[in-house]
């Protein structure tokens, strides 16, 4: 039995976008850091692998989209930090009566974001890859970021300050012993290994309701967390048409009144750079956990998405070349859970919308951790 101790101020757990993001931004404030993930960074079977995820900027809350504006500030850190590019500008298009783009241009006006309301027509013009279901708001600063590529630049730059990396790391137990600035904890892999820290960080997405209650948090912490549901979702690739495959391509967000939306975006490496990455957001099946998910692509979500592309995206063939499966965890609300209690804080459910906000949910999973500032309480657990 190999039993390796390590001992550090803050043990993080889990190296997906937001646990590396969390590891950066503790290793940067000058703590010992040892993150490890089960697998590796940016864990094939989890949510941050792969190259594109959208960021834009509309929301139906200020709240939301003053925070990507922040943690825009972050992206630029981490590239140029990196050396890396994290972001491909690629602007953001909403249309539908569900998504109700006038609304969202009020939010984006209230909250300082550059953004033009669009004609059919007018759209049409720019973007004839597109066919818009009603006005079409257009955010110009919109990108498409790399998930996968962000994971090891901000793990790299954890390391580059000091943070040590575990990997084939499944936590299987925390003990703690002490409490308050007493606290020091145990972390134990299943052959024995284990992890000293006083201060635990975890970020294990769909891994989450396997490991919750087994963290030593207090009941009425977890009396209050809001339930977190893991659910499977498909996505396709369906290549560029001929005369649209050199085009720049937009990010779309398409929602038909009383339907699920369906968002669209150049696909990058995942696609073969061949093609649009379309799916329905949330209407994936449910899963206990992320250990889990089946891998099965669900057909009638193909279909669904492959009917829209149809209407609605003239610059694809609507024929999969490629189809995939990954995780959601969500929260009912689909706000986050950065919070924790006696030396455990948990940064969780990033409920299909959290890649966008990455350096930032470091920078708040830091400041859950250390104490250092407070966390905007949509986040908190009540
Ligand atoms: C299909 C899809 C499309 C998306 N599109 C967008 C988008 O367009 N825009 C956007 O902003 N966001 C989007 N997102 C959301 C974004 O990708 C997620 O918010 C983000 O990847 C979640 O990262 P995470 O770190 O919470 O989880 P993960 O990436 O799953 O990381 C968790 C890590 O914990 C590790 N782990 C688990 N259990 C243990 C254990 N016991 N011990 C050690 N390690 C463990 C795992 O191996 C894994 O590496 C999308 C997500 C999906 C799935």
């Amino acid at each position: 039995m190999v039993r390796t101790v390590g001992v550090s101020r803050f043990l993080v757990v889990g190296a997906g976008l937001a646990g590396a993001c969390a590891a950066w931004r503790l290793a940067q404030r000058g703590h010992e850091v040892t993150l490890l993930d089960r697998t590796r960074p940016a864990a094939p079977d989890g949510s941050s692998h792969g190259s594109a995820r959208i960021l834009r900027f509309a929301y139906p809350e200020a709240g939301y989209a003053a925070l990507v504006v922040r943690a825009l500030d972050g992206w630029r850190e981490l590239e140029a930090a990196s050396g890396t590019t994290l972001l491909t500008p690629a602007p953001a298009l909403d249309h539908g009566a569900g998504r109700d783009p006038r609304a969202l241009a009020r939010v984006l006006e209230e909250v300082g974001v550059e953004h033009e309301l669009l004609s059919p027509s007018e759209a049409g013009d720019r973007w004839p890859q597109v066919t818009a279901d009603g006005e079409v708001l257009h955010q110009p600063g919109g990108a498409v970021l790399d998930a996968e590529r962000t994971v090891h630049a901000a793990v790299a730059e954890a390391r580059a300050h000091g943070a040590q990396l575990l990997t084939g790391w499944p936590l299987a137990s925390l003990e703690r012993s002490g409490h308050g600035s007493r606290a020091r904890f145990t972390a134990r892999a299943e052959d024995g290994r284990e992890v000293e820290a006083a201060h635990v960080v975890v970020a294990v997405g769909g891994w989450l309701p396997d490991v919750l209650g087994r963290l030593g948090l207090p009941p009425s912490f977890l009396a209050g967390m809001p339930p977190v549901v893991v659910t499977e979702e498909t996505a396709v690739h369906l290549p560029y048409a001929e005369e649209h495959a050199h085009d720049a391509w937009p990010t779309v967000i398409h929602q038909r009144p009383g339907e699920l939306p369906v968002y669209a975006l150049p696909g990058g490496r995942d696609a073969d750079h061949r093609g649009l990455k379309v799916a329905q957001h949330a209407a994936g099946q449910r899963v206990a956990s992320a250990a889990h998910r089946s891998g099965v692509v669900d057909r009638a979500a193909v279909a669904r998405v492959v009917a829209q592309a149809r209407q609605h995206l003239p610059g694809v063939v609507p024929e999969p070349y490629a189809e995939t499966t990954c995780l959601y965890t969500s929260t009912p609300t689909e706000d986050f859970v950065i919070d924790g209690a006696d030396g455990v804080t948990v940064v969780s459910a990033c409920s299909g919308h959290g890649g966008k906000f990455a350096p930032l949910l470091g920078e708040l999973a830091a400041d859950a951790a250390t104490g250092d500032a407070p966390v905007p309480e949509r986040f908190t657990v009540s």
